[in-house]
Order: structure tokens, then C-alpha cells, then sequence
């Protein structure tokens, strides 16, 4: 069995990519910095030697490197079992204040168009298996007005709702996953006791959870939030 998760050295993304490890799961992940990617590889080979893991350096806000990764993965693997477009940014700012254009233009990017580009990549061999699944990690963003950020959010909730419908007859599942705050070093920086959080490994179990259903059964959408609510 395979996984692909985008973003995977930190937060939601690494912990995914060990749920699926665990699961005896070949992983195949990326990340911007290589040095996390080579210890996280040196970490996931020492604590699972049977599965494989296959890493490479990707920016995911360029399209040709996203195009690049989703190639190299399915050249690699004929089939690949379940897709997890985690990898995003969150940057403040209104959308409204004109020096926001540059970061508003890179969360587009890193959080849509990454899971755009890698899902066409990885599609078309799902669709030929009639078998996959695609897990996007919206935000409860996805449904706040949180600023630019949201923007890029609800559009990704609104790709992964146009996508189930397009392919729900090939075989194909997909999941939108918003949730709220998680500690990652996406806070690094905020003041607030470590239990207003959520933690990424109790997103990456819902992560695990949403792919382990039988294929007879989707979860569309999914919210998760703090048990003190949002922050
Ligand atoms: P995180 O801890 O900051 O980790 C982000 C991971 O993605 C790192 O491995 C990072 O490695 C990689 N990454 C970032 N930009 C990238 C790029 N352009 N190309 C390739 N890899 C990239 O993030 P997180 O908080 O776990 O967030 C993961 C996802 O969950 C995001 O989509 C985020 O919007 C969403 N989310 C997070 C929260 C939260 O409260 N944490 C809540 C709702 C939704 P490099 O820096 O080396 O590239």
C-alpha cells in the first residue's frame, strides 16, 4: 500500500506520514528543507525497515516542481492508494491591504494549486485502478473569514467538493478535513497553554480513520476543533 503526503517534515503532515508508516505503508513525502526530509527518512527507515520511503525536495507553491513530484511518484509506483495534499502556509493579513499581495499569491499557490497540480498528477492512475483516495486538509478556515488566508481555504474546500463529485463513479473517495487550531510551529511565537490545542497526531488518527472506512463509504467533510473551541 501507498501514500503520498505533500508538507510532511512538521505538524499534521509528519504525523500523517507515521499513521500511514505504522500502518506498514510505503510513504512517499516532501518538503521545501532537505536536511528535515533526510532525518525524517533516517527516523521513518529506522523505526519502520519494511516499508519504503521515498522523499524528495519540493517547493510546493511552483507548479513544475508539484508536476515534477506527482511524475516522479507514479513513474515510481503503479499504483498509489491514498493522497494527502496537506502541504500549506498560513500568512496574516487582510486581503484588502495592498502590501498582502505577494503572501496572498503564495497561499494560493502552496494551499490550492499545490493539491490541483498533485491531484491531476496522481489521478489519472486512480482512476485506471478504480481505486484511491484523496484527503485535503482544508482549515476551519475553510468556512471563517479569516482573512487572505481563508480565501485560499475555502477554495480548497471548494476544489475538494467539486473534485468527490467528478470522480465519486471512478472509484475514487474524497475528503475535506478542516480543522481547527493543532499545535504546530505554524503557532511558533503564540503565548497560549499547549491544552487550547489540538494535537497534529489527533488529526493525522482522523486522517488514518477517514482512508481505513471500507471503500463502499466516504466522509466528504469532516470538522475538528479544540474541545475549548476555536482560538
Ligand atoms: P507546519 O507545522 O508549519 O508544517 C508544514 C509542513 O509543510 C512542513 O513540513 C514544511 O516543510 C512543509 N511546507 C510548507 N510549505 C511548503 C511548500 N511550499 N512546499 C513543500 N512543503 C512545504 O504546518 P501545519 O500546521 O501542520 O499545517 C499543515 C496543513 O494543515 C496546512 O495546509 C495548514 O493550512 C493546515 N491547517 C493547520 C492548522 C493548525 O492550526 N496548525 C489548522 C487548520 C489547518 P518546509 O518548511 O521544509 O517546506
Amino acid at each position: 500500500m501507498k501514500a503520498i503526503i505533500t508538507g510532511a517534515t512538521k505538524g499534521i503532515g509528519r504525523a500523517t506520514t507515521e499513521a500511514f508508516a505504522k500502518q506498514g505503508f510505503d510513504v512517499a513525502i516532501c518538503a521545501r528543507t532537505a536536511a528535515d526530509l533526510d532525518a525524517f527518512e533516517a527516523e521513518l527507515n529506522k523505526t519502520y525497515p519494511n516499508i519504503e520511503v521515498f522523499t524528495q525536495v519540493v517547493d510546493m507553491s511552483k507548479k513544475d516542481a508539484v508536476k515534477g513530484f506527482a511524475a516522479a511518484v507514479v513513474a515510481k509506483w503503479a499504483k498509489v492508494d491514498v493522497l494527502v495534499n496537506n502541504a500549506g502556509v498560513f500568512l496574516p493579513g487582510e486581503l484588502t491591504d495592498a502590501k498582502n499581495e505577494d503572501n496572498f499569491e503564495l497561499m494560493m499557490d502552496t494551499n490550492l494549486y499545490s493539491a490541483y497540480y498533485m491531484t491531476n498528477g496522481v489521478l489519472p492512475a486512480m482512476v485506471e485502478q478504480k481505486d484511491g483516495c484523496i484527503i485535503n486538509i482544508c482549515s476551519i478556515a475553510s468556512f471563517e473569514p479569516y482573512g487572505a488566508y481563508a480565501v485560499s481555504k475555502h477554495a480548497m474546500l471548494g476544489f475538494s467538493r467539486a473534485l468527490r463529485e467528478e470522480v465519486k463513479e471512478k472509484g475514487v473517495r474524497v475528503s475535506a478535513v478542516m480543522p481547527g487550531a493543532t499545535l504546530t510551529a505554524s503557532w511558533d511565537g503564540v503565548d497560549l497553554p499547549k491544552e487550547r490545542f489540538m494535537k497534529p497526531e489527533d488529526i493525522a488518527d482522523a486522517v488514518w480513520g477517514i482512508y481505513n472506512l471500507s471503500k463502499q463509504t466516504v466522509v466528504e467533510e469532516i470538522i475538528l476543533r479544540p474541545q475549548l473551541g476555536d482560538i
